[in-house]
């Protein structure tokens, strides 16, 4: 059984404490690695190696930071197959899944920051014939990167990226549930001949490690993915500080259907917004509002597509919905479907565990893909992020109902939009109360993009150069002429 140690000043070592977690493949239960229980000495030691680094580093060329940066990225390229399949059986998608997305988007995240800063230009304006003025961007020091275990390694380069990229040294601490993919990327970071200390990678609990990177004095940003109450702790802590925070947070995303869609596209996007990953994507359309005129069809058609996914064993390529992440996230999602027959829903496909699995996975933490039915907005299945297989369908009469029913919870993440008139596009997704909108597809991603999220989704934007100016501080120079 691999032991997995925390990457620290370029070197694997194990935790002040001594201590180790096991770390389980969802999709049989079998413990697959230990990971360090990292605490506060850890972290101080991390954050150590990194402000020694930062030294050199902020002076590294950017030429020659975007070199190590692409080389990073091909090492990923290298060994796609290997990271593809420790993601699978380290969080339970499919392989097919993380061959798919998760590591092209590893691969493409560093491509994208590392060519992004040979790019980066700042404002220089006159202020009459007074005086001349210029913005600097600076790296601010060490950048606390703390990420969730449902895209892990696609979340994880999301941040170590163009944290680096920018001339900063980084932290990370990856999710306890999904630490193999990190522990990898620590090696290819070495690998590629990234300085040691740049990037440090701490694994261990949220409430010890976390935690100690959020209060740490000499860590000045912290870039945070995962729950809404979890960035609320984590606000909490690098407030009194004034630290630079980005927060992602959760979703309760809805997917918006008109009429006049077209079906067939609606139907089968909606099958991979509302089930890809097992529903584990902050971004999946959670909600599905459909027009009146065309519920009974669009339903119909709807569950006959669920009932064709394949649930199964992750690493047999043509799976399309495996494991939960855990038991206990397995429990808290199940909880929902109860919540919902209690509420008055009715369960038109799934909700139970799947019968007839492969042997190998038998005691894996498996849900059918679940549709309820028969909700009203504010029931607590339809406000509360479940973040499993599971979606409800409700009926609307009009793009302004549709609007209040998109609008009715306290996240505001993404929405998608079905419709061939683009009037009525434009019109919703401007009142949608949502970071992202799409029209006509989900989880289209261009890197250009700005991404977060309203109302409890989360606090600022990243996304290119977005992600340049959160990880760098502006200074403004005004030379008197
Ligand atoms: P989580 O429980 O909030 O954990 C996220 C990360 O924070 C993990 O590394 C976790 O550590 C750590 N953590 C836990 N408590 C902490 C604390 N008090 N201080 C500092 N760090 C702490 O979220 P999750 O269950 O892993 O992920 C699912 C959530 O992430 C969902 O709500 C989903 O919507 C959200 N998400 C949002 C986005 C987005 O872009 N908006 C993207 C993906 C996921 P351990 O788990 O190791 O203990």
């Amino acid at each position: 059984m691999k032991r997995i140690l925390n990457f620290i000043d370029g070197q694997f070592r194990p935790p002040c404490s001594g201590r180790y977690l096991p770390n389980l493949n969802p999709a049989t239960g079998q413990v697959i690695a230990e990971i360090p229980e990292s605490g506060p000495e850890d972290i101080d030691a991390a954050v150590a190696a990194a402000s020694r680094a930062f030294e050199s580093w902020r002076r590294t060329p950017a030429e020659e930071r975007s070199r190590l940066l692409i080389r990073v990225a091909e090492l990923i390229e290298e060994n796609f197959d290997e990271l593809a399949q420790l993601e699978s059986e380290d969080s339970g998608k499919p392989i097919a899944l993380a061959r798919r997305i998760d590591v092209p988007r590893a691969i493409h995240n560093f491509r994208f920051f590392a060519t992004a800063i040979l790019h980066a230009e700042t404002p220089c304006h006159m202020t009459d014939d007074r005086a001349l003025n210029y913005t600097i961007r600076q790296p601010l020091g060490v950048a606390g990167l703390i990420s969730p275990w449902n895209l892990p390694l696609y979340l994880l380069t999301w941040k170590i990226a163009p944290a680096i990229a920018a001339g900063n040294c980084c932290v990370a601490k990856p999710s306890e549930l999904t630490p193999l993919t990190a522990d990898r990327l620590a090696e290819l970071t070495l690998e590629a001949g990234i300085p040691p200390g740049v990037v440090n990678i701490v694994h261990g609990p949220g409430g010890s490690a976390g935690r100690a990177l959020t209060s740490h004095p000499n860590v000045p940003l912290i870039s945070f993915t995962g729950g809404t109450k979890t960035g609320a702790d984590v606000m909490a802590r690098a407030g009194p500080l004034f630290k630079k925070v980005s927060l992602e947070l959760g979703g309760k995303n809805p997917n918006i259907v008109f009429a006049d869609a077209d079906l067939e596209q609606a139907v089968a996007t909606s099958i991979q917004s509302s089930f890809a990953n097992q529903g584990e994507i902050c971004l999946c359309g959670s909600r599905l509002f459909i027009e009146k005129t065309i519920y009974e069809e669009f339903v119909d058609r709807f569950l006959g597509a669920t009932k064709k996914l394949r649930i199964g064993d992750p690493q047999d390529a043509s799976t399309d919905v495996g494991a939960l992440v855990s038991e206990p996230h397995l429990r808290k999602v199940e909880g929902y479907v109860e919540l919902a027959r209690e509420e008055g829903g009715t369960i038109l496909v799934g909700g139970k565990r799947p019968e007839n699995l492969p042997e190998r996975v038998q005691d894996g933490y498996f849900l059918e893909p679940t549709v309820i039915a028969g909700l009203d907005c504010q029931r607590r299945v339809m406000q509360e992020e479940i973040f499993g297989p599971v979606v409800t369908v409700t009926p609307f009469d009009s793009p302004e109902d549709a609007i209040a029913y998109a609008n009715s919870t306290r996240y505001g993440l993404s929405a998608s939009v079905w419709t061939q008139d683009l009037q009525k596009a434009h019109r919703v997704a401007a009142a949608i109360e949502t970071g992202t909108v799409w029209v006509n597809t989900w989880l289209l991603r261009d890197l250009r993009v700005p991404f977060g999220g309203m109302k409890e989704s989360g606090v600022g934007r990243e996304g290119g150069f977005e992600s340049l100016d959160f990880f760098t501080e502006a200074k403004n120079v005004c030379v008197k002429l």
